[in-house]
């Protein structure tokens, strides 16, 4: 496979990521949190900065860029609503890092223009902090519905896609989880590989669409068992989201 991805810890708990094509030598870092340790994975891997691809206008996705750009002369691609003088892209549109091609899926609610990157025949997404393994992103600049109707395009990404999220909260998610699904079988297996991962000081991520879909409360709003559970059977998907995020953000 031409594409290959490294993945490393930057601020407190953000993940930075680089997305090298091994065909063209472009290497993408999927937002900057930081400039440093982006560099420090550059060198590691001895790769070219080529562009740098945001999926939302927070500072801790976005505080490396000028630093990166001055340095690298790389190209950035931004969310059209949240970008300000830079390549902006729509949903649909398509990306080229070197011979790999992602399609811009618009993934609102976090932030209002916030854009996920699907690399289809690569089967990997990077979704910012939209999706998270086992949670999702704050409902910060949408509405609950919108933040659903933006998972629920992610979650029709092939089961095998993997996953690259904005931050590692997947242990404390999973904490939250097992309050809505104590018994998803699942999960359980979700935290078990969590754990061994946490053990060895590995990251948690990517994760995989499957996986996800069977044991992430957020993207199983619509199972009936679960609305029933929260004492919203019969209620629209969206409602049921609602509640879970509203409940996440007590716990
Ligand atoms: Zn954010």
């Amino acid at each position: 496979m031409a594409a290959q991805t490294q993945l490393f810890l930057c601020l407190k708990d953000n993940f930075g990521v680089l997305l090298h094509d091994s065909e063209s030598g472009a290497t993408a870092a999927i937002d900057a949190p930081e400039a440093g340790p982006v560099e420090a994975a550059l060198r590691q891997q001895d790769w070219r900065l080529t562009d740098i691809l945001v999926t939302h206008h927070h500072h801790d996705h976005t505080g490396g860029i000028a630093e990166l750009k001055a340095r690298h002369r790389c190209r950035v691609v931004a969310p059209a609503a949240e970008a300000k003088g830079i390549p902006q892209v729509h949903e649909g549109d398509s990306v080229h890092v070197g011979a790999l091609t992602a399609r811009v899926i618009e993934t609102p609610g976090h932030t209002a223009g916030h854009i996920s990157y699907a690399f289809a025949r690569e089967k990997l997404v990077f979704v910012g902090d939209t999706l998270f393994s086992i949670g999702c992103g704050r409902v910060i600049e949408g509405t609950p519905e919108m933040m659903w109707e933006s998972l629920v395009k992610l979650r029709a990404l092939p089961d095998d896609t993997q996953i690259y999220c904005g931050h590692e909260y997947t242990q404390a998610n999973i904490r939250f989880a097992k309050t809505i699904e104590p018994a998803n079988a699942a999960l359980t297996a979700r935290e078990q590989e969590v754990l061994r991962l946490a053990a060895a000081r590995q990251p948690t991520i990517p994760s995989r669409m499957g996986e996800e879909k069977a044991a992430n409360p957020f993207l199983r709003a619509d199972v009936p068992e679960v609305a029933k559970s929260l004492g919203l059977a019969g209620a629209p998907a969206w409602q049921v989201f609602a509640e879970i995020r509203e409940r996440k953000n007590k716990f």
